[in-house]
């Protein structure tokens, strides 16, 4: 049903039942989400809703009674199941009210037999804001972000944005200012699954194409949730605090993201407040800049199809943990700058490689450890059940045995001390507690009971002895009266009416009538006479309610247990966040040994120097294919002889040699140092790479299925505007998507800008072999070639980065190997005669010799003024080939040959 459609149905409509009436209200209040409508054991949808989600989750639409003549379509899902359906339709980026029934069924009966049972919607499930573990992937934070801009001038470029950012199930909370320039690949590096953002800023085209590239979930919400003279207040409220000076200096910008996402958070939560960390600062400027086109052309989390197998994290990916690798992954999406950090995570990491016994055990704890940060956020929203509780118990069970187990390391590194301290202030006493408190195997649920451990509470263990053994117990009365009283006969037995009661056939209930104070009668039968006694109805009382009182005690005990250990939430977190590190630690150790790799060596210079590097994704399919193995290669960009800029090198060579490989590894390499990991290489030495930029020429972007020359220039002009001399530069055949000569002048103006202006480290791949030329006059352009053997007339790929410029491409060999027809293999090779033998002699020498500089080029305004005459061009235009002799045009030939010669002098 449409909005207008809801707003038609009022309520008032007499033919509208009251559930129907109740429902059009909710959802009236609920426009922009599905509504789940609790009714009984199932939650069903109704009107458009029905339609929509019928679709989506293939579940058959029904239909139910009648709305203004029309049939109300429905459908719905079982409650027990509803998880499932909520994570199809939240990956589908619907948002889901869940409206539940908020009063026992009994109670709206004591008002009317027609009233109905109040319900509300208790939560607003977003796919921002899950913590469910079956809704959410274990080794992947799943972040809400919010965006908010400032003006700082009248330029677009001149905005200030904040960004702040929420994982909700772990609690952490983030929040950073950037810049116009920074923001894609701030958002990239987040990679939120909802991005909330003031409506007005969704309705901008520009801004609303670059948040759709983050392929979050949008949430426009009211301007008003980022009003800035009111954003530090909300966010001390919400922290309970009466000023934020003990979390820090804040931004305006980051004051208003920060309060606008809590605003969110409230609307969503319904009054249910996350444990969420005071907010940190992340400065943008402490990670390596790396655009959404660089991450996905280099794969770093998901390959160019979109999957997680065979990109660079997954094939790194060594952690055991679920937290390890929400860790793993953040450190691979936001490398650092700062040596000293990135020092202290390859000290880590030398640790475990140091001491294997060690990190294997811990890994092996660290198995059986559970997400204790989830359990725990789940736990604190009142979504929590026995099984986080025990969650809880076996984290710091499993933080206990890693203190016990790290302390015998000797000198541990900086970082995994800080992680050591954090396990030791864990509430482990707490934890006893909890592991005596549980027992093993709870229910999901703590309404379905018998979750705490027998041996806990003494009330609790009589009662359930009572409960369970309370047919034994009957039967013990029931052997001692017939005992006392010397009738066999006699049973005790149960109905609903009477509940328990003596049974005697009437020819021996004398017996028992002889003793009126003690047998109470309740009933004559035909043949039969009934009893009870005070021992029976006390026993039959204390069965009755034992269940319900002994459920009672193990909820008492639920919240009890559950407050302790949100009251002890921040050292809970913070061990979680010291099993991450240990974990993410030995799985790189484990890695780095598994794989050979080496640790750089990371400065401030502007060295880029790498011997033996490898593609590890490459490397890794190579082996599993059991083919070739993987050669080496060196990469050299830093600064030579006494220069202080870094290289380019020019890399040409035939088509499948290695070259995209070539360059990719070397981008590798570097995001692995800098995230803290060892490198698949023999050594590497890296001066701080700062930005990172990585692009593919047209033809190989359409396996992305959306480029065009277009995006490639897009791309290559952000690259020339933003790069600088600590940047990394990686160019692959840029120019492909355009005219053969359009091309080249591109790739040549390009690697000149990148020489004489950007002055990176960079690498540029390209099949224009004419390029090579370009090393006669650029100082730091270095000409390298992938090496092939020719044999019989076929192409051997050695794979190997040799110095030189190659001299062609072997495109028509490649051709064939790929299996075009032999015919057309040798036309091709016909074709291609004819070329070199006319036209094919390289147009390079004579620019190299005519051409000036790129910093020489005369801009615009120094150009030579038009109208000064040009003595050439006057000698041409008054020649008249019409009216000339064969000896004239040969004499004008050698005139016009002499001004040019004059004008080359001056
Ligand atoms: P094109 O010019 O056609 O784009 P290319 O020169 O960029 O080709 P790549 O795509 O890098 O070639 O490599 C082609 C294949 O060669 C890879 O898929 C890989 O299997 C193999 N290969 C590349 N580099 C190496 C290497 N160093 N060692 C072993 N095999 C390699």
């Amino acid at each position: 049903m449409s909005q207008a459609s809801v707003k038609k149905a009022q309520p008032a409509d007499s033919k509208v039942t009251p559930m129907m009436a109740q429902y059009i209200e909710i959802k009236t209040a609920n426009p922009d989400s599905l509504l789940f409508y609790r009714m009984g054991d199932f939650y069903e949808l109704f009107f458009h809703d029905a339609e929509v989600a019928a679709q989506a989750l293939g579940i058959t639409l029904t239909k139910r009674g009648k709305h203004q003549g029309a049939d109300i379509p429905m459908c719905g899902v079982p409650v027990h199941a509803a998880d499932d359906y909520l994570q199809k339709l939240i990956s589908l980026g619907h948002r889901v009210s869940v409206c539940e029934q908020t009063e026992d069924p009994a109670e709206a009966k004591k008002r009317g037999s027609k009233s109905v049972v109040r319900r509300d919607v208790v939560r607003l499930v977003t796919p921002g804001t899950l913590t469910e573990d079956r809704l959410l992937d274990a080794g992947a934070n799943n972040f809400l972000a919010a965006l908010s801009r400032l003006k700082a001038g009248s330029q677009e470029g001149d905005a200030i944005y904040g960004l702040a950012w929420i994982d909700m199930s772990t609690g952490s909370f983030q929040v950073s200012e950037t810049d116009h320039q920074r923001l894609s690949a701030d958002l990239a590096q987040i990679a939120p699954r909802e991005l909330i953002l003031a409506d007005n800023l969704l309705q901008e085209t520009e801004l609303r194409q670059l948040v759709e590239l983050t392929g979050s979930a949008l949430s426009p919400v009211p301007r008003a949730f980022f009003d800035g003279s009111t954003a530090a207040d909300r966010l001390a409220h919400y922290f309970g605090v009466k000023t934020l000076d003990g979390f820090g200096t804040f931004s305006r910008a980051e004051l208003t993201a920060a309060s606008g996402i809590l605003a969110y958070i409230e609307k969503t939560q319904l009054g249910e407040r996350p444990p969420l960390d005071p907010p940190t600062r992340e400065a943008g400027s402490g990670r390596m800049l790396i655009d959404p086109a660089t991450r996905a052309n280099l794969e770093l989390s998901r390959t160019l199809s979109g999957e997680k197998q065979g990109s660079l994290l997954t094939t790194i990916d060594r952690t055991v943990t679920g937290g390890g690798a929400r860790l793993l992954a953040s450190r691979l999406a936001g490398p650092l700058i700062r040596p000293d950090i990135i020092n202290q995570r390859h000290d880590s990491v030398d640790f475990f490689l140091n001491n294997e016994i060690m990190r294997e055990h811990l890994r092996q704890t660290l198995k059986g450890a559970p997400d204790m940060a989830r359990a725990l956020s789940r736990i604190a929203l009142q979504r929590g059940g026995p099984r986080d509780i025990l969650s809880i118990a076996q984290g710091l069970e499993a933080a206990q045995s890693l203190l016990d187990m790290t302390g015998q390391g000797g000198n541990i590194p900086t970082e995994l001390a800080a992680a050591r301290t954090s396990l030791e202030k864990a509430p482990h006493a707490l934890g006893a507690e909890l592991m005596v408190a549980i027992k093993e195997d709870p229910p999901l649920l703590k309404r379905d009971g018998g979750f705490v451990a027998s041996g806990y509470d003494a009330n609790l263990d009589e009662l359930r002895a009572l409960r369970d053994e309370s047919r034994k117990v009957i039967a013990q009365l029931q052997a001692n009266y017939s005992e006392q009283l010397g009738l066999r006969s006699l049973k005790i037995k149960h109905n609903n009416v009477l509940g328990w009661f003596i049974e005697t056939p009437t020819a021996q209930a004398d017996k028992l009538q002889d003793d009126p104070a003690r047998f109470i009668h309740r009933q004559t039968m035909a043949g039969a006479m009934r009893f009870t006694t005070t021992e029976l109805a006390d026993l039959e009382s204390k069965i009755a309610s034992a269940g319900e009182r002994s459920m009672a005690i193990e909820l008492e005990v639920f919240d009890r247990l559950t407050s302790e250990i949100v009251s002890a939430g921040d050292a809970i977190k913070a061990a979680a966040h010291g099993l991450s590190v240990l974990d993410v630690s030995a799985a790189l150790a484990k890695l780095a040994q598994d794989e050979n790799h080496s640790r750089p060596l990371i400065d401030e210079s502007r060295a880029f120097d790498i011997k033996g590097g490898r593609h590890p994704v490459v490397e890794r399919a190579l082996k599993h294919s059991g083919g070739d193995s993987f050669v080496a290669n060196d990469a050299n960009l830093g600064p030579q002889a006494d220069r202080e800029s870094g290289c380019i090198w020019l890399i040409t060579g035939p088509n499948m040699a290695g070259k995209s490989t070539f360059l990719r590894q070397n981008a590798l390499i570097a995001v692995m140092a800098q995230m803290g990991a060892f490198v698949p290489a023999t050594s590497a030495h890296i001066g701080i790479v700062d930005r990172l930029f990585s692009r593919v020429g047209a033809a190989d972007d359409l396996a992305r299925g959306r480029s065009t020359f277009m995006v490639e220039m897009v791309e290559t002009a952000a690259i020339l505007n933003q790069a600088g001399d600590r940047s990394l530069v990686i160019l692959d055949e840029i120019g492909r998507g355009t005219a053969t000569f359009d091309g080249l002048s591109i790739a040549w103006a390009t690697i000149e800008h990148l020489h004489e202006v950007n002055k990176s480290r960079a690498l540029f791949a390209t099949h224009y072999h004419e390029l090579t030329a370009l090393s006669q006059k650029l100082d730091r352009l270095t000409n390298a070639t992938v090496s092939v053997k020719e044999w019989d007339g076929e192409v051997i790929f050695l794979h190997e980065i040799v110095p030189g410029a190659a001299d062609r491409s072997y495109g028509i060999q490649v051709a064939k190997l790929a299996g075009l027809p032999a015919s057309v293999v040798e036309r091709s090779q016909q074709v291609l005669s004819q070329l070199e033998e006319q036209d094919r002699q390289s147009p390079s020498q004579s620019l190299i010799d005519e051409l000036p500089l790129f910093a020489a080029v005369p801009t615009p305004q120094t150009a030579k003024s038009p109208e000064q005459p040009d003595p050439l061009s006057e000698e041409l235009s008054i020649l008249d080939p019409d009216d000339m002799t064969p000896r004239e045009a040969l004499d004008a030939l050698y005139r016009l040959k002499a001004i040019r010669a004059k004008a080359s002098a001056i």
